[in-house]
C-alpha cells in the first residue's frame, strides 16, 4: 500500500508560498524509474514513468551523497512515491524525495530475468511521452515487471515479454491486421501459416507474400498467439500446445514490428536473444 502523503506536501508547498496564485508544482506520484546517469559528481539525472505525466526527467540533486534525501543513488526497475517539483522553464524537474515501494529484487536474480526487464524498459520509453498522461502503460509496465519478478523459467520470461508487447502496440495503436490479408483481404484465419508484413502492418496471404521482402515466416501456432497477445481472437477451444520455440518467435516477430515502426533496433532485443538456450521440445501450455 503506498502511502499518500500528498496532503502534507501540498501543506509544505503552502508554507513556502503561502500567496502563490499559481497551482501547487510539487506533489507526490507513484513513479518507476526507466533510466538513470550521472549528472555531477554528487547528482543524478532520472527518467520516471509516471501514470499521470507519462515520462519525466528529473535532477535528483545530491542523491550520490552519504547522507542524501534518497538513501543512496536510485536504481532502475524500482518504483516508489517521487517527490517532485516541475519547473516550468526547464525540461528537467526537480525531485526532492524518492519513497522506494517495490524493489523488484527478483529481476536482479538471473541474467535473463534481468535483460528481460530491460527489453520492457526499451519498450516503454521507445512508446511513453514526455508529460503525457497514460496510465495503461504505467499499469502494463507495472504489471509485466511484476510477473518478470517472479518468474523462473525462459518460458514464462518470452510468455510475459511477448504479452506486454502486444499491450503495449495497442495502446500505441499500431496493431497489426492478423485476420484478413492486409493486401488483397482475404480471410487467413485458417491458414496453416502466414507472413507478418512489417511494411503493410498485418499478415500476407501466401500468394500476396512473394513481393514483399520485410515479410516474416510465421507458424500457425505463433499468429495464434500474436492474436491472443494482441486482443484479436479468442480461440480458446482449440489454442494449441505453446512451446518455448513458438514463444520465443512470437516475441521476436513482435519486435522486429516495433523494430520496423520505430525505424531502429532494439538493443535490448539482441541481448536477450544471445541468451536463448536450445528451445524445449516439451509442450508447456
Ligand atoms: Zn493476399
Amino acid at each position: 500500500m503506498v502511502p499518500d502523503r500528498s496532503a502534507e506536501f501540498t501543506a509544505e508547498f503552502a508554507r513556502v508560498r503561502p500567496s502563490s496564485p499559481l497551482k501547487p508544482t510539487r506533489s507526490t506520484r507513484d513513479a518507476i524509474v526507466l533510466r538513470r546517469a550521472p549528472f555531477s559528481e554528487t547528482s543524478q539525472v532520472v527518467d520516471l514513468l509516471t501514470p499521470d505525466d507519462g515520462r519525466l526527467s528529473v535532477l535528483a540533486r545530491g542523491s550520490y551523497r552519504d547522507k542524501s534525501t534518497f538513501g543512496g543513488p536510485l536504481d532502475v526497475l524500482t518504483r516508489g512515491v517521487a517527490d517532485v517539483q516541475r519547473r516550468r522553464r526547464s525540461e528537467l524537474d526537480l525531485l526532492h524525495g524518492f519513497q522506494i515501494t517495490q524493489p523488484w529484487r527478483g529481476l536482479r536474480r538471473e541474467l535473463t530475468t534481468w535483460l528481460g526487464a530491460n527489453h520492457a524498459l526499451e519498450l516503454i520509453r521507445a512508446f511513453a511521452w514526455p508529460r503525457d498522461r497514460e496510465p495503461a502503460l504505467f499499469d502494463a509496465l507495472a504489471g509485466v515487471l511484476d510477473l518478470l519478478d517472479r518468474a523462473r523459467e525462459r518460458f514464462e520470461i518470452e510468455a510475459y515479454l511477448t504479452s506486454f508487447a502486444g499491450r503495449v502496440l495497442g495502446i500505441a495503436g499500431f496493431v497489426p491486421v492478423l485476420d484478413a490479408c492486409v493486401r488483397c483481404g482475404n480471410d487467413v484465419r485458417s491458414a496453416r501459416r502466414g507472413w507478418l508484413s512489417l511494411a503493410q502492418g498485418g499478415l500476407l496471404c501466401g500468394s500476396c507474400s512473394t513481393p514483399d521482402r520485410t515479410a516474416i515466416v510465421c507458424s500457425d501456432g505463433v499468429i495464434r498467439l500474436l492474436r491472443r497477445a494482441l486482443g484479436g481472437a479468442r480461440d480458446d477451444a482449440d489454442t494449441p500446445a505453446w512451446t518455448e520455440a513458438v514463444v520465443t518467435e512470437a516475441r521476436r516477430a513482435i519486435d522486429l514490428y516495433v523494430e520496423y515502426r520505430l525505424e531502429r533496433p532494439l538493443l535490448s532485443r539482441r541481448l536477450l536473444d544471445r541468451t536463448e538456450r536450445t528451445p524445449s521440445r516439451e509442450p508447456v501450455a
